[in-house]
């Protein structure tokens, strides 16, 4: 999060400024001047491909409607359409047939690789390094362009508290800072960094290997009351600022083209038709000057909400929040000219709409070649994007656990290259369908995801390798326990692969019980009866609670959904020519009666304490999580000096004026082979005029280091990681006078601590 943070400074090379300060604007104004009415509604118009939006319809009906409402100038992007010949077919009717000729902009969902599919962002943000999402941009928008695609409706931002929530695995974790590198660091990826080709304000992502992002969902969607997908969320505007805001912030600095509106309320008023998130904020207090797009029928959706009485109240409401283009549902379309003739919307908002919406087309670079070259298609996975996902999925692993087992008193993992036998066992352990949510059908089918039976066959060339499925992930037959009881006893070490199908997190995937579903836990109790080594792989898209098992297991591997590369990407960890090095980006709960439990969580007037009745606390639980945020082994160990200040005071309007303090810590390795840690600095400002979370991560670094070795890591903070925003409505960042205690150390539960005051 820049600089400008604290004074709420503008984002967006325009500034605060509407199209006039545009290089671009000649071009668009001499459009706008010659657009009918309905063709500027088209151009606010989203239809998808393949999909109807009215009952009854086939895909064919939605392909026709695409290309009837092209060839009339009504309609301005298609989304879930890709591949070069019927992107290029559809845009020779936009370019060719329509009266202006205005190019469409084709969007898609590319969440986590095109062809290539990465871990999904959950699991990329474990890995502690931004550079994991950036690749994922990089190899994602090469692919994806060279496929028609302009625009990917990612990366998805919503910090979440609630692991219940399918949509959890799309985002990265509980925490706004780290979300925030993140989504910078993947919206460089797709978009190419700002400025990057030149001083002619043009934008990155008009080259042919690039894509424009889209920052979503906007915002507080992570907020869903009990994690249930498109629930209600309540929230101050302090919270709303600390905690949801950020990631949008840094996105947007980062270049982001696009936002995209989300389907909950925020206090009461749905994200389609809010005009102070989207307008007063996003527009205003941050100068966006690009274009807002709804979520899928998101305008529509207005009407059950219970904020619009029918579709052109829907329209007009949203188009006055601040909502750009509608996708899929029509109201804009259908009722635009009416409400411009009564006085309903205004003829300036509608312009500025469609100003930004031909300014991402002429940034994109359609205006001056709207198709896609067909020689230069990229038709799937090349060696490099294939070793890419391998490295990324390995570097998101956490090693949740890791002890030496009872009878053999070492511990399970590493495993040895020179095991005799190992016996793969669970539902996951030979499936290619690790690639988790949002893989879209064509890449599950064409490149699914190694098996992890196959790899680690691969990888112990000399060893006697058995698989037993052992039961299913869905359903609650164990018949066929005994035969993985079985295997795990002839068998040196067992692999257990368990988790959940990649369809039980993402949209509409939320769940109630976060365990391993269906015989999945008796399975793992089972094998861990047998007495044999064993370690547990979990692949799954949200955190999940463990139960009684947890402590039967000596090991447990958190591989999320790894991608294309899963099965490798395991074996390479479990053999340890990787070394684990992610850290949680979320707590993982003890049951799911302790949700929300999250380490950035507030004090209370009566903390927990063990002893008193009167605090904050359950009868029949710890306070802390199973796994706090920040969590992660290796197969080497570490220690974290005691941190150092370079000033331990500091004046607030010095830090108001951009002065900061450096935060140096030693790190060493003290075991006996490399490793990665990944250094945490956490503050707590310990008396504010709004109660502070106990701690907010201000810094990370993931460094690699040999066996013994030692290095001083540095984190430099000043006003934006050591003020906060209060609750007034236009925006209030504060830095107040007191104590701040900064920790440093390898998780959120950290105890080094320095005292900083600010006078
Ligand atoms: C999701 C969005 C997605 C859109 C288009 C919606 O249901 O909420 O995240 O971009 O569909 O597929």
């Amino acid at each position: 999060i820049g600089a400008t943070a604290a004074t709420g400074g503008a984002v967006g090379a325009a500034g605060a400024a509407g199209p006039a300060s545009d290089p671009h604007d000649p071009r668009v104004r001499r459009l706008l001047d010659r657009m009918t009415v309905e063709e500027k509604l088209g151009q606010l118009q989203q239809l998808p491909w393949g999909w109807d939006t009215g009952p009854g319809g086939g895909a064919s009906e939605a392909v026709k409607k695409a290309e009837d409402a092209t060839r009339a100038g009504r309609l301005g992007s298609v989304l879930s359409i890709f591949g070069a010949k019927a992107t290029n077919a559809l845009q020779r009717i936009a370019v060719e047939e329509s009266r202006l000729g205005i190019p469409l902009v084709f969007g898609l969902d590319v969440i986590h690789g095109f062809w290539t599919t990465f871990p999904i962002p959950l699991a990329q943000a474990a890995s502690f390094d931004p550079d994991v999402a950036r690749k994922d941009g990089e190899v994602s928008a090469k692919e994806a362009r060279s496929n028609g695609v302009h625009w990917t409706f990612s990366p998805m931002m919503d910090v979440t508290h609630e692991p219940r929530w399918g949509r959890i695995a799309e985002g990265n974790g509980e925490d706004p800072y780290l979300t925030a590198a993140f989504a910078a660091a993947k919206v460089e990826g797709y978009q190419g960094e700002r400025g990057e080709d030149g001083s002619d304000g043009s934008a990155a992502y008009g080259a042919k290997d690039r894509v424009a992002a889209c920052a979503k969902h906007f915002v507080a969607y992570g907020g869903a009351e009990g994690g249930r997908d498109y629930n209600t969320v309540d929230v101050s505007e302090s919270r709303l600022r600390n905690l949801y805001l950020p990631p949008f912030k840094a996105a947007l600095e980062a270049g982001a083209a696009t936002v995209m509106a989300s389907f909950n309320t925020i206090s009461g008023v749905p994200a389609h038709g809010n005009s102070h998130t989207l307008t007063d904020i996003l527009k205003k207090e941050w100068g966006f000057d690009g274009v807002v797009v709804s979520d899928w029928s998101g305008v529509q959706e207005l009407i059950p909400h219970g904020f619009a009485e029918d579709g052109a109240a829907a329209a007009r409401l949203a188009l006055d929040a601040g909502v750009d283009m509608e996708m899929t549902s029509t109201h804009l379309l259908t009722y635009g000219k009416k409400l411009l003739r009564e006085g309903k919307i205004s003829g300036a908002r509608l312009d500025d709409a469609v100003a930004r919406i031909l300014r991402l087309k002429f940034d994109l670079g359609l205006f001056d070649d709207p198709y896609v070259d067909e020689g230069d298609t990229v038709d799937g996975p090349t060696a490099a994007a294939r070793e890419a996902a391998r490295e990324t999925a390995a570097r998101s692993m956490v090693l949740l656990k890791n002890e030496d087992h009872p009878k053999s008193k070492h511990k399970v993992l590493p495993l040895k290259p020179s095991v005799r036998s190992i016996a793969v066992v669970g539902p996951f352990g030979d499936s290619g369908d690790l690639l988790g949510t949002w893989s879209f059908p064509a890449a599950v089918k064409k490149y699914p995801s190694v098996k992890v039976l196959d790899a680690v066959r691969r990888a112990a060339p000399g060893a006697k390798v058995t698989y037993a499925r052992g039961v299913d992930p869905e359903g609650e037959d164990t018949g066929g326990i005994p035969r993985a009881v079985a295997a795990a006893r002839a068998a040196e070490v067992t692999v257990v692969v368990v988790g959940e199908p990649p369809a039980m997190s993402g949209e509409a995937a939320s769940r109630g019980d976060i365990g391993l579903p269906g015989g999945q836990e008796k399975l793992v109790a089972a094998v861990a009866a047998t007495g044999k080594p064993f370690v547990v792989v979990l692949v799954n898209g949200r955190p999940l609670t463990m139960g009684g098992w947890l402590d039967s297991a000596p090991a447990v591997l958190e591989a999320w959904h790894p991608g294309l590369e899963a099965g490798n990407a395991i074996a390479d960890v479990l053999f340890g020519k990787v070394v684990p090095g992610g850290k949680l980006p979320v707590s993982f709960p003890r049951t799911v009666g302790q949700i929300p439990v999250h380490y950035n969580h507030e004090s209370t007037g009566r903390p927990y304490d063990a002893d008193n009745k009167y605090s904050s606390k359950y009868l029949d639980l710890p306070p802390d999580p199973q796994f706090p945020f920040g969590h992660g082994l290796s197969y080497t160990t570490f220690e974290t000096g005691e941190p150092k200040l370079s000033r331990e005071r500091i004046a607030a309007h010095a830090l108001r004026r951009g002065d900061t303090l450096e935060v140096s810590v030693a790190v060493t390795n003290t075991g006996d082979r490399a490793g990665d840690e990944v250094v945490q600095l956490y503050v707590h400002d310990v008396t504010a005029s709004i109660t502070q979370p106990v701690r907010k991560l201000r810094g990370f670094r993931r460094v690699t280091l040999g066996p013994g070795e030692s290095r001083t890591v540095r984190f430099r903070i000043g006003a934006d990681d050591l003020g906060f925003w209060t609750n007034a409505q236009d925006g209030e960042f504060r830095v107040e006078e007191g104590t701040v205690d900064l920790y440093v150390g390898s998780s959120s539960r950290a105890t080094a601590r320095r005292r900083l005051t600010i006078t």
